[in-house]
């Protein structure tokens, strides 16, 4: 067996397993954009079916042997860095599916099937009571699918941050978290008491899908969204899916009376398709060819969808046009903006403003930490619930139901490593921003105007071209020239807040 025909042999390898992917992407967005309702059985067979083939193609014998002698190879010298980083994923990827059982696996599905179920039914009437002893097996399952990971100090905990924020660490986060908590509890708390009277201008009207669904497509074509390689459709949770090289698609909703559901629904999931589409076509059909991870990802839709188009800069570019195609009386960019960023310290993380929306987070991160950890039962969750809402956010939730209740993670998955990308993402977005401004200058004169080409070509050229190329810790260096820092994102904030409400937070 020679190197190249190794190196050969894997990149096929590689090849099918990202039209694995891609096969299962694609039953998935057509499930939830096109597909009929009586179709859902058979299409669950057919995503099972994908996922099988998928995991006995990665769990292959012959690819384990194969790993084996690239591990040989890389120890001695013989393959680039760009192979030893792919290397070093597919033997994670490797790991991941052969360590576990398939007794465990199908253990662990059926129980996720029986508490998903059991949730929808106890949700409604708000009967947490009802969950805890399925709550109480899916935290024994929770330590059971990462103990055959755990190594030196890494804690369960750390196993489930690392699947999705690869390298990170649940202390590491948790530092991050609580810098990022003390400064936005009061800077939200001074926003809530400043903040001016705002009236809803779209209350009472109804507004045409078809307007709607047209401005964000303009938007985010000036944005450099590639309609060649991509489309936009309906469904009832916006995602983006990547279908293959060349085709990464969106999904919007639209609400009648409030146009900014569909348009900052678009404009985030554009962020995520624009990662996708800027990955170099070096790395098509490898591993490299994906965002690196959960945290970077969200990081791009959030900096195009926030930091972006909830500027007062978007509003003067697109507040006129915006009036004009939705049949709005002429509003003004001024009050567009405000509009686009009022806060309001609500129950429901999906509803949450820029300021509370972390706080959402974090609160879960911290029970999730204290759950794994074994100082929270599980039997107290409610009321740790209620009380981090309490200290966090100045709320608390009626009934369950729009508490502890309101997120379908911890009932359809282990008890961590499903959250904590989304404030990664928000703090890394403010990073990669400021990063932007430093190499290019004020981008605010350029997005009034509509040129978001500088913007695009540095996130290019220091984020999308990569994929998963470096590890989210050494790509947010190299971009950034700095590690995880709350500081940017912060700053950001609190120059937004402090100048839209005439305060000094
Ligand atoms: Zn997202």
């Amino acid at each position: 067996m020679t190197i190249d025909n190794d190196l050969q042999a894997w990149r096929a390898h590689q090849r099918t397993d990202r039209d694995f992917v891609a096969l299962g992407h694609m039953l998935y967005w057509d499930q939830n954009t096109h597909m009929p309702p009586e179709a859902q059985g058979g299409r669950a067979r057919q995503m099972a079916l994908i996922s099988s083939l998928h995991h006995r193609h990665a769990t292959e014998r012959t690819h384990g042997e194969r790993l084996e002698r690239l591990q040989k190879m890389a120890s001695e010298g013989a393959l680039s860095d760009t192979e030893l980083r792919t290397l070093a994923l597919a033997q994670k990827q490797f790991d991941q599916s052969s360590r576990l059982s398939g007794e465990f696996v199908a253990r662990r599905a059926e129980h996720w099937g029986n508490i998903y179920n059991a949730w929808t039914a106890a949700r409604p009437r708000a009967d947490f009571a009802a969950l805890v002893p399925l709550l109480e097996r899916s935290l024994e399952l929770t330590h059971e699918g990462a103990a055959p990971f755990l190594e030196g100090e890494k804690t369960a905990h750390d196993h489930y941050v690392d699947e999705g924020d690869e390298g990170m660490s649940a202390a590491e986060i948790s530092r991050v978290f609580e810098d990022l908590r003390r400064e936005l509890v009061p800077l939200l708390e001074g926003t809530l008491a400043a903040q001016a009277e705002g009236e809803n201008p779209f209350a009472g009207r109804q507004i045409s899908a078809a307007a709607q669904l047209a401005f964000g497509e303009m938007v985010v074509r000036d944005f450099g969204y590639r309609w060649s390689e991509g489309r936009q459709d309906l469904s009832p949770h916006p995602f983006m899916t990547r279908m293959g090289d060349h085709d990464a698609r969106i999904t919007t909703r639209v609400r009648e009376d409030d146009p900014f559901e569909a348009l900052y629904s678009s404009l985030h999931e554009a962020g995520h398709a624009m990662y996708e589409q800027n990955i170099s076509p070096e790395h098509h059909g490898t591993l490299l060819a994906q965002g690196v991870s959960f945290g970077v990802h969200e990081s791009q839709s959030r900096l195009w969808e926030n930091i972006v188009g909830r500027s007062a800069a978007f509003w003067q570019a697109y507040g006129g046009d915006f009036c004009h195609s939705h049949g709005l009386p002429r509003l003004g960019h001024e009050a567009l903006y405000r509009h686009a960023n009022r806060v309001s310290a609500g129950l429901i993380r999906t509803d949450a403003d820029e300021l509370s929306y972390n706080l959402h987070v974090i609160v879960r991160f911290q029970l999730e930490a204290d759950l794994l950890s074994g100082k929270l039962a599980v039997a107290d969750l409610a009321d740790a619930w209620q009380a981090a809402y309490e200290e966090n956010l100045g709320t608390s939730a009626p009934t369950h139901s729009d508490g502890v209740l309101q997120d379908v993670h911890w009932f359809s998955g282990p008890l961590a490593g499903a959250f904590q990308g989304y404030t990664l993402g928000n703090i890394m977005s403010g990073q990669f921003y400021a990063a932007a401004e430093r190499s290019v200058g004020d981008l605010a004169p350029f997005i009034a105007q509509r040129d978001f080409s500088p913007l695009l070509n540095w996130l290019t050229e220091n984020v999308y071209t990569h994929g998963a190329r470096f590890a989210p810790a050494e790509l947010l260096q190299r971009a950034t020239g700095e590690g995880l820092s709350a500081a940017p994102y912060l700053a950001y904030l609190q120059r937004k807040y402090n100048a839209l409400n005439g305060t000094s937070l």
